[in-house]
């Protein structure tokens, strides 16, 4: 059996830079905001002009679970990282004990290899039911580990 993505509008540009043998990730135009998979909106500036840039394929792909550890539903929920900005995730409300998962990319850069590593904090937030605002918040380090050096011969 064969599995074919589905393709939209959306992420049409995704697939036939794929099928030339590119990687090209949409970067919002107004504020650089990658996103990966495509959305209609950008989750930093809310800009509606995504447009796409060709990346190297290194990278790191960073996933959120937002969890609920509250006893009433929270709204407007939102997570934002200090280093990537605004993270979209797939649920704005989440009931008591609900998770939902937030998602996106970081394309590795010179500087994060000669770092070594790269510190991240997230922070997480909602508002109750009477729009009083909670939040929580952590951190996670992501090491750089450079790819072997290729060999030259001739
Ligand atoms: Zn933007």
């Amino acid at each position: 059996m064969t599995v074919v993505p589905g393709m939209t509008e959306l992420t049409a540009p995704y697939w036939e830079a794929a099928r030339e043998g590119r990687l090209a990730i949409q970067e919002c135009r107004s504020c650089g905001q990658l996103s990966h998979p495509p959305l209609p909106a950008c989750p930093r500036c809310h800009g509606l002009d995504p447009g796409w840039r060709e990346v190297s394929g290194t990278g790191t792909v960073y996933t959120y679970t937002v969890v609920n550890t509250g006893d009433v539903t929270l709204h407007d929920v939102t997570l934002t990282d200090d280093r990537l900005g605004a993270v979209s995730c797939a649920a704005a409300s989440l009931a008591p004990g609900a998770a939902t998962t937030c998602r996106a990319v970081h394309i590795t850069t010179a500087a994060d290899v000669c770092a070594g590593s790269i510190l991240n904090i997230a922070a997480a937030g909602g508002r109750t039911p009477v729009g009083a605002l909670v939040t929580g918040r952590a951190e996670a380090i992501v090491w750089a580990v450079p790819l072997p050096p290729v060999p030259v011969t001739g």
